[in-house]
């Protein structure tokens, strides 16, 4: 209940949510009370948390902040939202982002800006915006998030949380409307450290219904194993790329001295070089969107979603449900990624992409065979305002410098608060571990938190 009056005092500011499943959850409330806090109670009895929209939940819309799903009512539960439900948690309500998860700001969201809570005239990162301002914002203690080039991460540096990319495998996608499937993952925001390690426990595991998930032998999810353990003997790689003057200097600053605290505490920080970084974006921009056009072809206006009112013979349904339904971004993609995997422009552009994305998997894997893991700045800049950048595609996608390379290798990121700048902004850092090393994330996070 206290819940529900916080969102009704706080969102219509922040406008973090697209639907509220008030009636289910006050239910679902009571029985966790019935099931009570003890020791044998399940793991987030009674937790309260938001979905990121473009999450299947059953009974409830999931819209994936387009016209195109505008009125589609899922009939069954993701992986994970099915995992928290038998985990106790309460699924709140649905969250804005940007259309089919492509943006950093929620301005490609066909139903509203998400506003962001430490300035409601900035942005609030993206595509998880809601997922990040309603955290950010205190309107609930955990949300759901998916990252395919940062849109964990680069939201909850925006707003001040915690924001864990899991390994690429590590978490089911089944139910997960999909936009880049060698990219897609589902991962935790939140207020604290230890509530995210201890979400990932309950999110992450095999699903048989999801091919890329890894098994339950490879996988270790006891994530919070090494909270509250010495950072002594650690080894920290420091990126020179990740120094470069892209970087607001304020945030290089805060980044320089949470490099000095991890010294102080016994890690051994050193400078590496990741020489690939530079590519990132552009390989990400033609395997992204090669993706993307292929998964969006089920929207054809005939078996689910928008089909336009006006179409007169089969063509007219594909065309115009297509044309009236999907916002420019997404068409701006589609266009990108059906040009680059045509016949003629399939080596230049699709498969060059593809030998970058190895040489960025290459740079992380030469750095982790000798560090336990890579520091680095979240984001190049602070949220930026409302506007500022909607007009100008690779301005935005410019958002993205930094958080790409670990969906293209495929390692665990998180984003964590790292102070505030001098607007009172907030500053988020990156962690980038070794393929299925979040403990090791969470250690040094929690320590620095
Ligand atoms: N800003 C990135 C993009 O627009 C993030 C996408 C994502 O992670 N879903 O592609």
């Amino acid at each position: 209940e206290g819940i529900y009056e916080r969102i009704a005092a706080v969102d219509g500011d922040v406008k973090a949510f697209l639907a509220l499943n008030k009636e289910e959850a006050l239910a679902e409330a009571k029985a966790a009370d019935e099931r009570g806090y003890g020791d044998d109670a399940p793991k987030l009895n009674g937790v309260p948390v938001g979905v990121k929209d473009n999450i299947l939940t059953k009974g409830l819309t999931t819209t994936a902040s387009s016209k195109m799903l505008e009125n589609f009512v899922p009939t069954y539960d993701a992986t994970v939202v099915c995992k928290l439900r038998e985990a106790g948690a309460i699924i709140v309500g649905k969250l804005n982002m940007d259309e089919f998860a492509m943006g950093a700001s929620s301005e490609t969201s066909y139903f509203q800006t998400t506003h962001n809570p430490w300035d409601l005239n900035r942005v609030p990162g993206g595509s998880s915006s809601g997922s990040g301002a309603a955290v950010g914002s205190r309107q609930v203690p955990a949300t759901l998030g998916s990252d395919t080039g940062g849109s964990i991460r680069n939201p909850a540096a925006f707003n001040g949380v915690v924001g864990m990319k899991p390994t690429y495998g590590a978490v089911s996608r089944l139910g997960a409307i999909a936009m880049a499937s060698s990219l897609d993952q589902i991962g935790p925001l939140t207020i604290t450290v230890e509530d995210n390690a201890l979400l990932l426990e309950v999110l992450a595991g095999h699903d048989p219904m999801d091919s890329t998930s890894f098994t339950d032998d490879v996988l270790d999810t006891n994530y919070s194993a090494k909270l509250g353990q010495s950072l002594a003997g650690l080894k920290i790689a420091y990126p020179v790329e990740y120094k470069s003057d892209v970087i607001d200097p304020e945030i290089r600053a805060a980044i320089d001295q949470a490099a000095q605290y991890f010294e102080a505490q016994g890690a051994i920080v050193e400078e590496v070089s990741l020489p690939n970084t530079e590519h990132g974006v552009n390989a990400y921009y033609v395997i992204m969107a090669a993706e993307s056009s292929v998964n969006l072809q089920r929207f054809d206006g005939i078996r689910y979603g928008y089909r336009s009112p006006n179409a007169k013979d089969l063509d007219d349904i594909y065309v115009m449900s297509r044309s009236e339904g999907f916002g420019d971004e997404v068409k701006r993609r589609i266009m990108l990624g059906t040009y680059s995997l045509s016949s003629e422009s399939y080596d230049l552009y699709y498969k060059k992409a593809a030998q970058v994305r190895t040489l960025i998997r290459e740079d992380f894997e030469k750095v982790l065979a000798d560090y336990d893991l890579i520091m680095g700045p979240t984001t190049t800049t602070v949220a930026f305002e409302i506007g500022e950048r909607s007009e100008d595609p690779i301005e935005m996608y410019m958002a993205d410098l930094l958080t790409v390379p670990a969906n293209l290798a495929g390692n665990p990121a998180m984003s964590i608060p790292a102070g505030l700048n001098s607007e009172g902004m907030p500053i988020g850092m990156q962690l980038i571990g070794r393929s299925l090393d979040e403990a090791t994330l969470y250690q040094v996070a929690d320590n620095f938190e």
